[in-house]
């Protein structure tokens, strides 16, 4: 079993990068970044509202002779993340604390990790992968606490590039907008991620039945189990049961059709018992799911209205619960802690971290608890706050296009 500060590949990632490693427990990762990524994080601390939809910053890392550095870093970040776990509140809406003060700086104010270690520990990324600037951020790993994360990553904005872009950027990145629904719509689909688990037959016919799925489906007679959609196959790819659709799926994408790939992303719409006018799902929990992707979506929209900042091909990224006993398990979670939540609230209670603690096992392997939904907003490399610009228009003209189309199939 890897120690706690040891370092894996992340496997989670719907688009991007390559290199992006996370720690043993699957709490954190650690992305390479630019510095602007880095000072975004640093100074959401003033913008408490933006920053509740933000995976939480853990600290930043550049590379140096002192490899072991990073060890420290990652066990001191522990007990924080624990913290924030048992905060978490169980709506699933943000994993930081649940007062307006309580967010996510406080915390890591408040935590064993001092700034001064967090700030410059030294790293060396695993595997030896060469990190152009040198730099990474740990931050919370927003798939974590999921069995089987099915994984969306849908990039904000019509204008996709920095005031800082050359020219030729600027005009690749206006050609690509002009011809996918970024253009449109202010978002496009960047990447997907879905647990396709093996069908029934499967599971009869063979143990090693994910394996076996893979293989028929890499043949190409698999039957889609999530929703039969009909993209170009060359766009999707299967690897130890996960589907993933490319950049260049979310490109193929048109104003008018953008929605099927959030009906995929859903679990897909049933076609037989289809009524007019109504969307019928085949996944038991896709209507729920869609229901609390526009409450966080809302509340990302309600922040973005009252914040003053630009952010240039940033990211929503959505995860939800995959498998579906696990996704029963998180819901049981949520009615148990609403629950207690409101017996504390009857006997006048207040909860505090240590009470908390006492009640989950001392345990450092100790799992995260099994989590329905989370969405975040990522990719902050070309963000910055603009006092006096007013709201990122470029930005919520996504948001908002995203919550009609999700409106859309659930009313
Ligand atoms: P880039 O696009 O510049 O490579 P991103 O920040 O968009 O970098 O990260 C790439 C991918 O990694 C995202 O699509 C997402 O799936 C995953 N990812 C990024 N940050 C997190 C996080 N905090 N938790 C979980 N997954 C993440
Ligand atoms: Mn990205």
């Amino acid at each position: 079993m890897p120690s706690g500060s040891e370092l894996v590949a992340f496997d989670h990632s719907a688009a991007g990068h390559e290199g992006i490693s996370s720690n043993a427990s699957g709490s954190l990762i650690i992305k390479p970044c630019t510095q602007a990524e880095i000072d975004f994080y640093e100074s959401a601390k003033d913008h408490p509202l933006f920053q509740a939809h933000m995976p939480t910053f853990i600290g930043s890392l550049c590379q140096n002779e002192d490899q072991d550095a990073v060890k420290p870093l990652l066990e001191a970040a522990q007990p924080q993340v624990q913290f924030l776990q048992d905060h978490a509140s169980s709506a699933g809406t943000t994993a930081v604390g649940k007062g307006s003060e309580d967010t996510g700086n406080a915390v890591i104010a408040d935590s064993t990790v001092t700034p001064e270690l967090v700030k410059r520990a030294s790293w060396k990324p695993s595997g030896g992968k060469k990190i152009s600037t040198g730099l990474a951020i740990v931050l919370e790993n927003v798939a974590g606490g999921f069995k089987r994360p099915n994984v969306l990553d849908v990039k904000l904005g019509a204008r996709l590039w920095d005031d800082d872009a050359p020219l030729a950027k600027r005009r690749r990145l206006d050609e690509v907008a002009e011809r996918t629904t970024s253009g449109n719509l202010g978002f496009r689909v960047a990447g997907m991620k879905m647990w396709c688990p093996p069908a029934l037959e499967d599971d009869e016919r063979s143990t090693n039945t994910a394996a076996a799925a893979d293989k028929k489906r890499t043949a190409g007679n698999g039957d889609v189990q999530n929703g039969g959609d009909e993209s170009d196959e060359a766009n999707v790819g299967w690897k130890n049961g996960y589907k993933s659709y490319n950049k260049l799926y979310g490109q193929s994408f048109s104003k008018d059709n953008v929605v099927d790939a959030l009906t995929t992303y859903l679990g897909g719409v049933g076609s037989d018992d289809h009524q007019p006018g109504k969307t019928v799902f085949k996944r038991k929990r896709a209507a729920l799911i869609a229901k609390r992707l526009i409450r966080e979506l809302e509340s990302i929209q309600y922040a973005l209205e009252n914040e003053e900042s630009r952010m240039y091909s940033a990211s929503v990224l959505m995860v939800y619960e995959g498998d579906e006993e696990a996704m029963e398990v998180g819901l049981q979670n949520e009615e148990e802690e609403d629950k207690r939540e409101r017996e504390r609230q009857k006997n006048g209670e207040v909860e505090t971290a240590d009470e908390d603690e006492d009640d989950e096992e001392d345990d450092e392997d100790e799992e995260i608890p099994q989590k329905v939904l989370e969405v975040r907003l990522i990719d902050f490399a070309h963000a910055s706050w603009t006092p006096g610009q007013g709201p990122d228009e470029n930005a919520l003209m996504g948001v908002r296009s995203l919550l009609r189309l999700l409106k859309g199939l659930v009313e």
